[in-house]
């Protein structure tokens, strides 16, 4: 398959130089769009379009695009003459950020920082082996931490590990939720951690079973592991708590924080424990060294990580999520409930999820060939209403490892017009789509029609 035309220069550079195969795949379903500006929860592509932009980064825009605070904020830090990685002396902006995160962080009073949400979750690793000195990591299957070599020995999707094998020794999954299969290792191997999401954003967006977490955590100790909780995606503010955890009245031993952190703006993330805990893994002049990176805790990340808790607090933007994603799933459920392919609506706060597949509801194709119906719904249907979505003026995406499962986390900063106007979008879209024949035949004309023009793009 040809590269597809576009007359934007960035196309052609971005595949030349970068990943010809994503461009590719954009073309296929003539999905592509140059974005050349953003602002709150709306973003505009190169031929003036507009959009309401529900994927916000995968959940890394929450104080919204280009928030005019933030943009003052890290304009005054330019102009400062502030010192950047001296790696002499305790750096201010570091020192001032993990003081401010210990503030909300109950006992996890003591913080690394990395630039990535994997490299946040590789720290925690490392740190639970450091600190007990224990090997066995336990992770859960459908998990999502990370593409680095350590996140992925940890990852529970075969598909993104195995080309990369042999990796960590000594990981072992177990299904999500399933409090006996942890309690089984935990009591054959000497575990250093239990990693896992509070919700499972990639793999499906699935929620803990309630008290889940808390058992959990209490069989680790039981067993002297350390309990990590990967809230990348889920911090704050996300889900209507500024950490999922507090949501069911808790702190892990290790919790570990990204995307938002930097606001879209600067790569930061964070490893939070207690100081015991770090102690006992780098708390002597042996091991002060054995973790962190030259950018880790740079001084203009981190002050642009400040202002957005500031920005957190000043718009009350852990409560807005709350409140509007009551407002958005309602909607959902009012516009959505009923239709035959719409299995679930489920989320915490502005991070929802819609899965689609066969349901009972479903007429005589739906009873007489489910697989079909599933499969279709499994690996067409969450991107083909992505694509149309897109045309209609919405940025949403199918989790990553879980294409039957839309997702829409849409900065806070969202007004309950905007939410309104997407469930609409989202409601006209599906009322077209009611049996799986009208996504097939509309999916594979799109097709025919891209490969003739070229595979044009957008
Ligand atoms: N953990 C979770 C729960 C995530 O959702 C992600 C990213 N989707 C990561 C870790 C990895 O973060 P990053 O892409 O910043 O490395």
């Amino acid at each position: 398959m040809a590269l597809p035309v576009s007359d934007h220069p960035a196309v052609d550079k971005y595949a030349r130089h970068i990943n010809p195969a994503f461009v590719k795949l954009l073309g296929a379903f003539g999905y592509g769009r140059v974005f050349v500006r953003a602002s709150g929860s709306r973003l505009w592509d190169h031929e003036g379009r507009e959009y309401l932009d529900f994927l916000a980064g995968f959940g890394a825009h929450n104080t919204g695009h280009n928030h005019p605070v933030l943009r003052e904020k890290m304009r005054e830090f330019l102009l400062d003459d502030v010192p950047n990685l001296v790696h002499v002396g305790p750096p201010v902006h570091a020192a001032e950020l993990a003081e401010q995160l210990a503030r909300r962080t109950g006992p996890l009073t003591s913080c690394l920082f990395s630039c990535t949400g994997s490299d946040a979750v590789e720290a925690a690793l490392k740190l639970a082996r450091a600190a007990t000195g224990k090997k066995t990591l336990i992770f859960c299957q459908n998990g999502y931490h990370g593409l680095n070599l350590g996140t992925l020995s940890v990852d529970g999707v075969a598909r993104m590990r195995e080309l990369f094998e042999p990796l960590l020794p000594a990981c072992e999954q177990i299904p999500f939720g399933d409090l006996s299969a942890l309690e089984r290792v935990l009591s054959k191997r000497q575990a250093a951690a239990f990693l896992v999401e509070p919700i499972q954003a990639e793999g499906g967006m699935v929620i803990a079973p309630s008290g889940y977490l808390r058992a959990a955590h209490d069989l680790c100790r039981k067993y002297g592991a350390l309990f990590i909780l990967d809230e990348v995606q889920t911090g704050i503010g996300r889900t209507g708590t500024f950490f999922a955890c507090e949501a069911e009245g808790f702190f892990p031993d290790v919790l570990v924080l990204g995307k938002a952190l930097g606001a879209g703006m600067t790569a930061i993330s964070a490893t939070l424990t207690t100081p015991e805990i770090q102690k006992r893994a780098f708390g002597t002049m042996e091991r002060f060294d054995l973790h962190g990176s030259t950018y880790a805790g740079n001084s203009f990340s981190c002050r642009t990580a400040s202002a957005v808790l500031e920005i957190m607090d000043q718009e009350k933007l852990t409560d807005a999520s709350k409140t509007k994603g009551q407002r958005l799933t309602q909607k959902l459920h009012a516009r959505l409930s009923g239709h035959p392919l719409v299995r679930d609506i489920r989320g915490r706060g502005l991070f929802v999820g819609i899965e689609l597949g066969p349901t009972e509801k479903g007429g005589i194709l739906h009873r007489a060939l489910p697989k079909v119906v599933e499969a279709v719904s499994r690996h067409i249907f969450g991107q083909w209403l992505a694509v149309r979505l897109l045309e209609d003026g919405v940025i949403a995406q199918p989790a990553s490892q879980q294409w039957n499962v839309l997702k829409l986390e849409p900065p806070l900063t969202v007004t309950d017009e905007e939410i309104d106007t997407v469930v609409e979008k989202i409601g006209k879209l599906l009322d077209q789509y009611r049996e799986v024949a009208p996504i097939v035949r509309d999916a594979t004309e799109r097709l025919g029609k891209q490969a003739v023009g070229g595979w044009r793009f957008g």
